[in-house]
């Protein structure tokens, strides 16, 4: 077991990405703080992993509210007493045209994403750092490293957080600190759904842009996670790890089967 006496804190832990890499580090020994501002999938996850005989706690928490984080910081330490791993998973996800996107949805999405991600490394980081040592994920895109139409301020929010996770990587290394990101894309989750449902498609459809013709399932980026969260990623900071099956690589100059 890669993870064990070590406890990991995962935002929206309810689904997809989050509820699979919190099952994934569990089997791999760690106690799990499962956090969502859904209670009922978070719940769901939690009550999956103690029934498999792992150690988990689910915390109701809204990532923006920083009177929140508080109270999910000292639930975690009275429960496991410390915490080793940071998932900063949770999201929104929004396709919309610039001019119609309002400021109402600019100021939450990025509130969730953005300051969702600032927060967690703001509250868990101190207790790292008395640790002397320990590990963050940021859940960022394949759409915060190129141009998308459709995603304005989703990219801009994905963008963003790529950005937070090289500085704090700086800021952060000389406590043993690691910080890192992932960009997904194109992964079956509710999101894809979505995706496809405003273009009109179904959501094996988007395979069609992917260059390995097919969608990513959540099991290939939570094993990321867990590479990156173990000590064999020890030298590993500052990086960003793209799982969208070769869709940023670049651009085909022909047709391909
Ligand atoms: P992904 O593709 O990243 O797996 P999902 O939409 O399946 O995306 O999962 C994102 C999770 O984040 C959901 O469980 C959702 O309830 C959770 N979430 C959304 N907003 C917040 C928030 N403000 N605070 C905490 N969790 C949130």
């Amino acid at each position: 077991m890669k993870l064990k006496n070590k406890v990991a804190l995962i935002t929206g832990n309810g689904n997809g990405i989050g509820k699979t890499t919190a099952l994934l580090l569990s089997k791999e020994g760690a106690s799990i703080v499962g956090t969502d501002i859904n209670e009922k999938s978070g719940k769901q996850t939690v009550n999956e992993i103690n029934n498999q005989g792992g150690d988990a706690i689910f915390i109701q928490h809204d990532v923006s509210n920083d009177d929140n984080w508080k109270s999910v910081i000292n639930k975690a330490l009275s429960t496991f007493g410390t915490i080793d791993i940071l998932f900063n998973n949770a999201g929104l996800f929004i396709i919309k045209p610039l001019l119609e996107t309002t400021i109402e949805e600019w100021n939450h999405l990025m509130n969730v994403n953005v300051t969702g991600t600032f927060l967690g490394m703001k509250h868990v980081i101190p207790i790292m750092i008395e640790n002397k040592g320990g590990v963050v994920i940021n859940a960022s895109s394949n759409a915060g490293l190129f141009g998308a139409t459709g995603l304005t301020l989703y990219g801009a929010s994905k963008g963003a957080v790529r950005i937070m996770t090289k500085d704090a990587a700086m800021e952060f290394a000389p406590y043993n600190i690691r910080v890192n990101s992932i960009h997904p894309g194109y992964i079956k989750t509710q999101m894809i759904e979505y995706a496809a449902k405003v273009a009109n498609k179904e959501p094996e459809d988007q395979a069609n842009f992917v260059p390995l013709k097919r969608l990513g399932n959540t099991l290939e980026v939570a094993n990321m996670v867990l590479y990156l969260v173990s000590d064999e990623a020890s030298y590993i900071t500052g990086s960003e790890f793209v799982l969208d099956g070769g869709v940023s690589a670049g651009q085909s100059v022909w047709e391909q089967e």
